[in-house]
């Protein structure tokens, strides 16, 4: 008799897969259900920017192709717009794909990474997936404890990772903590010869840098700290999460090596396309953006009138405190509803949920199912 448990790699024989959020489909197939509303993944529901959408089309006859391989347009698009040399930038499949590469690239069984307890998670399975070890650092307050993970960092420690702002719990750490932070590690690295690199995770950084005034510009910091490396996305505000195109800055050696082990051809002509599109249509950002703003105000409201708690995020989605019912309990009876939201019990939360904003309809169905809920 085979045992084809014996084929599968040490490292990864006892791996949790991840578990995304359910698709429309799914809930509909399942539940029998004619209306779905979802509110769980953070995508925008505004949808993508009509120029990012002609561009896409314009794809469609040159499918039979290739892509360019070093998603050349994009590239240099995206160090024009952020005015970085194009060296420094990096694509991929989804910022995903980017966690993913920096595990393969730069870890092996016996180095550690740093993150915070109740991060989001693919930075731990990046480790995980090659042997290494994550060391995870409590919180403070619900938010990144930057100055514990800096003295966490271990002889055989590679990266750290900061998601700012995190998710699921929304919330972010200023640009004096985070300097503060860049400025002990970069002590630390002139005492190494291996240097930590620190990724930092700005998927939502259209909403952040609009909601916070203390939002980091991690771009300049940057130029006095080159151990840092910053990850951005399409998925969030740009609303083209189903075309998996993520994206990094970091030093030219740094970008290099992800390169070599960058599948050959990760993202393909019709995410180059819209990606460049994208990024020329700001007005549909600054819409994006203000779409969240104007639930968030409606949302808090309504929450704190049913006396639901909620963690401050400046992303564009919420963390609910629904203790004592729990966030797996309360997520199917909204499913039962039509509206799909997300228990977050991988992430040390069985008694919150967390919920993205969606359009002003969509978000008002939530609520009355929510009240529903709760109060029955
Ligand atoms: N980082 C963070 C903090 C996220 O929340 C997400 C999406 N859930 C990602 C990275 C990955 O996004 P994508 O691969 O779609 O760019």
């Amino acid at each position: 008799m085979n045992d084809w448990k014996k084929l599968i790699r040490p490292q990864v024989a006892g791996f949790e897969p991840y578990v995304p959020g359910r698709s429309m489909e799914s809930v509909r197939r399942e539940r029998g259900l004619k209306r779905i509303i979802k509110l769980a993944s953070n995508e925008n529901a505004l949808g993508p920017s009509a120029k990012a959408l002609r561009a896409l089309q314009a794809t469609a006859k040159n499918v039979f192709r290739y892509p360019d391989g070093a998603s050349s347009a994009l590239r240099l698009a995206l160090a024009h717009f952020y005015k970085v040399d194009s060296t420094r930038v990096m694509i991929g499949a989804g910022s995903d794909e980017l966690i993913e590469l920096l595990g393969k690239t730069f870890l092996n069984t016996g180095d550690s990474i740093v993150v915070s307890e109740h991060a989001f998670v693919r930075y731990q399975m990046a480790a995980e997936m090659m042997g290494a070890t994550p060391v995870r650092v409590p919180m403070r307050h619900m938010t990144h404890d930057l100055a514990a993970m800096a003295a966490a960092i271990r002889a055989d420690t590679k990266i750290v990772f900061i998601a700012n702002p995190n998710n699921p719990t929304g919330t972010y750490n200023s640009a004096q903590d985070l300097e503060q932070f860049l400025r002990q590690v970069h002590a630390l690295n002139q005492r190494r010869s291996t240097p930590v690199l620190v990724v930092v995770d700005e998927a939502y950084y259209e909403y952040a840098k609009a909601f916070a005034k203390d939002y980091p510009d991690t771009l300049t910091l940057q130029k006095q700290f080159p151990f840092v490396m910053v990850l951005r996305t399409y998925s969030k505000a740009h609303a083209l999460a189903g075309l998996r195109i993520g994206y990094g800055f970091a030093e030219p050696a740094v970008i290099d090596a992800l390169d070599r082990v960058r599948p050959p051809f990760n993202v393909s002509i019709a995410a180059q396309a819209a990606g460049v599109a994208s990024l020329q249509d700001q007005a549909h950002i600054r819409r994006s953006i203000q779409l969240v703003r104007s639930e968030r105000k409606k949302l808090t409201a309504e929450l704190d009138r049913l006396g639901v708690r909620y963690l401050p995020s400046i992303a564009n989605f919420l963390l609910l405190d629904i203790a004592p019912r729990r966030g797996r309990e309360v997520f199917e009876a909204l499913l039962d509803r039509g509206i799909i939201t997300r228990a977050m019990d991988e992430y040390g939360f069985p008694q919150h949920l967390r919920v993205t904003y969606g359009l002003p309809s969509e978000n008002r169905a939530f609520m009355i199912a929510l009240k529903e809920v709760l109060t029955s």
